[in-house]
């Protein structure tokens, strides 16, 4: 194990702080270290891995596909990427999708899917007067997202990611972005505007500490884009697929977005992102306006169709949601108990807050007693077990914290 973290600290950049441990197996709800110790997966690497590690349906659909076609880059049709566009569809906006490898890629294909159809609706041919043709901004080119959200790491995404420290290094930003604090409907009015092309919303902030966004909320999100004809756009990178106990976070809402984007566990771990337009949307991007190379290769498209036929079995997201409420009931009683101030999330996409900043240190005694957790910040730990986690799992994890936390 040494050797391989000593390589990593040698030849790989050092842009995340990992865990001093490695792995070479998984399954389930279990990753395995060279020395064959079993490490019970509460992060199931950020929500990519919630059919669990290597789920057996996941495995065959693609190493099938691998042996057939591995990816032909997308001057071609193949038939996995159209059969799972087809049952993104479906199953939530009815619109056309735009396939790429990560949540980043998703949301910078909104991002641009939100300015041209900005520019669209002016009627602009995209040349302002006096700037050189193409050089200058439509007058609808605003977007606004919400403090303390995530969407991704590259230049685009990282405009959109109000979070000033994750900022600062890389300015200038993109122009054109606007924050607002979460929850707020009168700083959300008053920066809406004919000028904005679009509102981007986490439902339940994930990176920022599992924050779902109040339903008063997000209807007045849903009304403000309406009327001054911006595009509703939801990150449901990590709340999408099952996460929150629906298959969307937004059907806890019963609210629905003129866009939305995917990654994380829709390709069973292997790398996808899907921004998903409602019809009205779906031809704004036209040919060259965007593309991907790897883009919805067969292989992660027909991992992800094995991944949709697994959520919708009958029962599987009521199973998921009523472990959430199992686990949430459990937390709350540390709540009582005064070993944590706060319980929150939705489905199986929980947080705690600790009444001091220890959360790292939570995480760190998690690891010696062999159980992985993830923290988003001092105080606050995160839970994003496998969707296949089972009830014994959720109990042994809680009992660790009630221990650790009274020590
Ligand atoms: C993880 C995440 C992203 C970024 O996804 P990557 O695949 O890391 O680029 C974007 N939005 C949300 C809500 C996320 O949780």
């Amino acid at each position: 194990m040494n050797d391989i973290i000593e390589q990593y600290e040698k030849y790989v950049m050092p842009t995340y702080g990992r865990q001093q441990v490695a792995f070479v197996r998984g399954n389930g709800c279990y990753l395995y270290d060279e020395e064959g110790n079993a490490y019970l997966d509460f992060v199931a690497g950020l929500s990519i891995n919630n059919m669990g590690h290597c789920h057996p349906a996941v495995v065959k659909a693609a190493q099938v596909q691998l042996a057939e076609l591995i990816n032909t880059c997308n001057l071609y049709y193949t038939r996995p990427g159209g059969e799972l566009a087809q049952r993104i569809s479906e199953l939530s906006l009815g619109g056309k999708v735009f396939f790429s490898n990560s949540g980043a890629e998703a949301n910078e294909c909104a991002i641009k899917l939100a300015r041209k159809y900005g520019r669209d609706l002016l009627g602009g041919d995209g040349s302002d007067s006096g700037c050189g043709a193409g050089t200058a901004s439509s007058d609808k080119h605003r977007i606004i997202t919400l403090e303390n959200g995530f969407h991704g790491r590259t230049m685009g995404t990282l405009s959109a990611t109000a979070q000033p420290a994750k900022q600062a290094p890389f300015k200038p930003l993109l122009p054109g972005f606007m924050y607002v604090p979460p929850d707020d409907i009168n700083a959300l009015k008053t920066v809406t505007d004919g000028g904005v092309c679009a509102i981007i919303l986490e439902l339940v902030q994930g990176e920022g500490g599992v924050y779902p966004l109040d339903q008063e909320y997000v209807e007045a999100a849903r009304k403000l884009a309406d009327e001054h004809h911006a595009l509703l756009i939801f990150d449901e990178v990590q709340s999408g697929l099952g996460r929150t106990g629906e298959l969307f976070a937004y059907e806890h809402y019963g609210i629905k977005p003129d866009v939305m984007t995917l990654a994380k566990s829709l390709g069973g771990a292997l790398p996808i992102g899907a921004t998903v337009a409602a019809p009205e949307y779906s031809d704004v991007l036209g040919p060259g306006m965007h593309g991907s190379t790897f883009g919805g290769g067969p292989v992660p498209c027909a991992a992800g169709l094995a991944v949709l036929n697994e959520l919708t079995a009958p029962d599987f997201l009521t199973s998921v949601q009523a472990k959430g409420d199992y686990m949430r009931s459990l937390l709350e009683k540390l709540k009582v108990e005064g070993l944590v101030t706060e319980v929150r999330g939705l489905g199986l996409m929980l947080a705690v807050d600790l009444p001091e900043p220890k959360a790292a240190e939570v995480v760190a005694a998690a690891l010696e007693q062999k159980i992985l957790l993830n923290n988003t910040s001092d105080s606050t730990v995160r839970f994003l077990p496998p969707l296949v986690v089972e009830e014994g799992m959720i109990e042994q994890v809680v009992e660790f914290l009630q221990t650790a936390l009274s020590s």
